[in-house]
């Protein structure tokens, strides 16, 4: 059973989608569980507003890319089964083992009143996947240290306590677009960047998309080539294209003379993979009964599936 989240730490975008969301429609098995990772989103200052608001709508995102409703929820619905969980499993966890995580200290680098949860988020991670029974996960490098930790404390607590957890395993995603963003090809496409013209939002309109894709930067070359390393710019407007419309990034490049042509193909591709998406989405925010209904069915799957895990962790650990 594979568990995979999405942070609402700001709208979802292009790279969500063609490296994450559109997999996790396309190939889930119906045991597998996808969450909307709020409580994670309050690591560092947030506004609680805007926060209710971005989780509601990944929410909506998720349903709408065609992940059936069964299968998502949302993470600070279980914000009780999970606390207590996180409890459990910091008595099973040394401080030097989360003090150690490579993204506390980059992330906690040199802050002022760096949150106590920056530090301790990894095994709030832990009781996201070991709740559910996860046994892959999959994650980006970034966040295969987190997956090593949740390895080590259900062993920990399987050998101290009695066996209650599957050990999970962290799974290189299947082989997805690694969308770069568009005014700076060194980096990836985030939700998070803050200046948004090189972020494409699964909820832009048609025109906007095609404007921040007429302004990517490429290079002063005239004819497309895919050339990863030396012109990234155009690499990725080309696996962009090639991940819309199922061909390689060369055979797009060959289909195109120009690069004011390729961007004009790349800017429809992009405009009608996502048009479904946000139409739907757009359709369920405005119908917010239908997304409460979604999400309480959800939480209530989700919940009840790591019932007795947590009832059995408690009893062991000797509590209640
Ligand atoms: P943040 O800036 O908050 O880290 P993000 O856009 O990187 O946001 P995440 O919530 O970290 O999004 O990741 C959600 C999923 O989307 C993960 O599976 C991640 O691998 C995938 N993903 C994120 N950005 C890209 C991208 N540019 N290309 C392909 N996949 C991506
Ligand atoms: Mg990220």
């Amino acid at each position: 059973m594979r568990l995979s989240g999405i942070t609402p730490s700001g709208h979802a975008q292009l790279g969500n989608y063609l490296g994450a969301i559109s997999a996790w429609a396309a190939e889930g098995g119906d045991e597998d569980l996808y969450f909307i990772a709020d409580l994670h989103a309050m690591t560092t200052t947030h506004n609680p507003a805007k926060l209710r608001g971005l989780a509601a709508e990944t929410l909506a995102v998720l349903v709408a890319a065609g992940i059936p409703a069964e299968r998502v929820f949302v993470q600070s619905d279980l914000a009780r089964e999970l606390g207590a969980l996180t409890w459990i499993l910091e008595c099973t966890c040394s401080y030097g083992e989360a003090a150690r995580m490579i993204q506390f200290k980059e992330k906690a680098g040199g802050q002022a009143g760096v949150r106590l949860s920056l530090l301790t988020y990894p095994v709030l991670m832990a009781a996201d996947i070991l709740l559910q029974g996860a046994s892959e996960v999959p994650v980006g490098e970034d966040q295969s240290q987190h997956v090593e930790l949740a390895r080590a404390l259900a062993r920990r607590f399987n050998g101290t306590y009695g066996e209650v957890f599957t050990v999970p395993r962290a799974v290189v995603p299947l082989a997805g677009a690694r969308v770069r963003d568009l005014s700076d090809p060194a980096r990836k496409m985030s939700k998070s960047t803050r200046d948004a013209a090189g972020v494409v939002f699964l909820l832009d309109e048609p025109d906007l998309i095609r404007r921040k894709i007429r302004r990517a930067v490429t290079d002063t070359h005239t004819r497309p080539e895919y050339l990863p390393e030396d012109r990234p710019g155009v690499a990725n407007l080309l696996e962009i294209l090639a991940a819309c419309t199922s061909a390689t990034p060369r055979e797009v490049a060959e289909r195109h003379s120009t690069y004011g042509a390729l961007k004009e193909a790349v800017a429809e591709a992009v405009v009608e993979t996502l048009r479904p998406v946000r139409e739907r989405t757009r359709e369920l925010l405005a119908d917010p009964a239908e997304l409460g209904r979604v999400r309480k069915a959800g939480a209530a799957r989700a919940a009840e599936r790591g019932e007795h895990r947590l009832s059995s962790a408690l009893r062991l650990i000797g509590a209640g």
